[in-house]
Order: C-alpha cells, then sequence, then structure tokens
C-alpha cells in the first residue's frame, strides 16, 4: 500500500522543469502525483500532448473561477449520451479483464463518479449527459494481433478504423473507442515510460471519431496502477481507472478544444492518481466506490462547479 502525496509546490515546480527542457514529456501532470517518485509515469493524454501544450501556454485568458477553462469546441452532448466501445486487443483468453471491465463500463449510467462529467458543457450551455452508454457484446470486439505486439499510434487508429470499415463495430460519432491491449503488447510511443493511455481523435469513413488507448498495467504495475486488485485482477483493475479517466477527457475535450486549463490539463489531468477515501474490500484491496456488483478503485475527477474541486462524486 502507498500513500498518496497531494500536488505540492515542489512538485509543480519539478514538473515545470522537466517540460521546460524535454520536448518528449507529455503534457500531463500525473508524474508527480506518482507516489513511487518515479521520473515518468503516467499517464495518459493524446500523442501530441507536449506541442500543444506548448501552444496553450500561449494563449491569453484567465482561468474561470472553477480552474480549468472552457475553449469554444463541442462537448459530447448527446441525449443519448456517450457510447463505449471495447476492442480487445491480442491475447485475453483465460483473463478476467472483460467482464470486470464490461461491468465498469455498463454502470456509469446514474454514477456519482459519472455524474462529476456532467457539469461540463459547450458553447449553448448543453452539459454532458449522465448517460454512458455499453452493452456485451454489441459494443465490444477483438483485434487478434494484426499489428503484432509493438503498435504505433497509427497502428492503433487503424485497428479502431479496421473494426468499423469491417463493420464488426458501428462508425459513431457519439461513441468512444477503446483499444486495450493485453499485456504483451506495448505502444511504441510511449506506454509504461510516458503514458498508461491516452486520447485523442481522428477522421475515419468520413466522421470524427474519438478513441483511446489503455495498456494492460500489468506490463508495468509500479508505473500504471495503484497495485490494488479489488476485483482479483490487478491489471484489469488498474485499467479501469484509467478508461475512466480517458472517457471523461474524451467526453470533455474530444476535439482537444473544449475544456482544458491554463497547463492544457483536461479534467481528470487535474486529479490524476489520487482517490479520496477508500475501503476494504473482502479480499483486502484497497477500492472507492462500488458500480453494478463490483468494487473499483477509480481516481477522483474535476468537479467543474464550486470553485473547482477534486472528487470521487458530484
Ligand atoms: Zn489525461
Amino acid at each position: 500500500m502507498r500513500v498518496l502525496q497531494p500536488l505540492s509546490i515542489l512538485s509543480v515546480l519539478a514538473l515545470s522543469a522537466s517540460l521546460a527542457h524535454a520536448g518528449a514529456v507529455k503534457a500531463d501532470d500525473d508524474a508527480v502525483y506518482r507516489p513511487t517518485g518515479k521520473g515518468y509515469g503516467e499517464l495518459d493524454d493524446s500523442p501530441g500532448a507536449a506541442a500543444r501544450e506548448h501552444a496553450r501556454a500561449a494563449r491569453p485568458g484567465g482561468a474561470t473561477s472553477n480552474g480549468i477553462d472552457y475553449h469554444g469546441g463541442p462537448v459530447m452532448t448527446t441525449a443519448s449520451g456517450v457510447n463505449v466501445y471495447y476492442i480487445w486487443y491480442g491475447d485475453w483468453s483465460g483473463n478476467t479483464a472483460p467482464a470486470i471491465l464490461e461491468t465498469f463500463a455498463g454502470s456509469l449510467t446514474g454514477s456519482g463518479w459519472w455524474n462529476i462529467s456532467t457539469t461540463y458543457y459547450d458553447a449553448n450551455k448543453k452539459s454532458i449527459a449522465p448517460t454512458v452508454t455499453f452493452s456485451s457484446p454489441t459494443m465490444t470486439t477483438s483485434d487478434n494481433y494484426t499489428y503484432g505486439t509493438s503498435l504505433s499510434d497509427a497502428n492503433i487508429q487503424s485497428v479502431v478504423s479496421n473494426a468499423i470499415t469491417s463493420n464488426r463495430l458501428p462508425k459513431d460519432p457519439n461513441g468512444v473507442y477503446f483499444v486495450l491491449t493485453s499485456a504483451d503488447v506495448t505502444a511504441t510511443s510511449g506506454f509504461c515510460t510516458q503514458y498508461c493511455g491516452w486520447h485523442t481523435h481522428g477522421t475515419i469513413g468520413g466522421s470524427d471519431i474519438k478513441y483511446s488507448f489503455v495498456g494492460n498495467p500489468d506490463r508495468c504495475p509500479s508505473s500504471c496502477s495503484m497495485q490494488q486488485a479489488p476485483n482479483g485482477n490487478a491489471g484489469a483493475d488498474g485499467m479501469a481507472s484509467i478508461i475512466a479517466h480517458e472517457l471523461t477527457e474524451a467526453a470533455s475535450d474530444p476535439d482537444l478544444n473544449a475544456w482544458y486549463d491554463r497547463r492544457g490539463y483536461e479534467n481528470a489531468d487535474k486529479c490524476a492518481w489520487t482517490f479520496g477515501t477508500t475501503y476494504t474490500t473482502i479480499n483486502g484491496a484497497k477500492a472507492n466506490m462500488k458500480l453494478g456488483t463490483r468494487d473499483f478503485l477509480i481516481q477522483q475527477n474535476w468537479v467543474n462547479a464550486g470553485g473547482g474541486y477534486c472528487a470521487l462524486s458530484y
């Protein structure tokens, strides 16, 4: 068990220094939250984030009263809510991850945790819906190592594109497509060293498709998981929090031009690797919420209300 540290002045300075001299560093704060204190480990955000951070830093304009700013782009506000699709890449046979992570995605609707996402809105003051739609098997598919065990960013978009163009998954502009890789698979732009997951968007079949990469932390537990297993599967239990992080970011900043702060941090970045109040599950692991029939340990998210703060529910 590890003790989490709040963001301190010292860690802010450390982050600034690292961004100043290292163009390869992703624009994310999660590294400073890592309880191991390693110089890497985070954690998420889309490829090219460092470049965007630079562009954002030069942009004038003060923070809102809630510590995160709206930049005019769309958010995922449709009445039907946000649709989640899973693409299981690699070998997941005999792994309990699909059962665990399907429960997770299928239980977010109406949860206090997802309700935090509804504090974000678009230019018409339309909020993100409190609904997350997922069902198995219709919103899942698999990919048997089409691009081997070492995936480039382009390969990951192709995994999504292939699933859509082959009609294994629908083409859905209101969807977020997760490429979930087994522990023998890496992502060459920095899985385990620069990030644990990221989200972005791209044009697939003429539509603006939102998608995310989330690797299996079993590949690098100290970098990408809390090494807690409320569901008896530390990799999958770690992935649940990373999926949560990327999903709320994709909903509030789907085209990377909506909600982020002066530092370029999206909502979940501002609370990464903080977990609020936890309890001990029957198997001895730490958890902080129950979704469906399962316990989970999910990072807090930034509430865009009341001055702004990290919380587990709203
Ligand atoms: Zn993030």
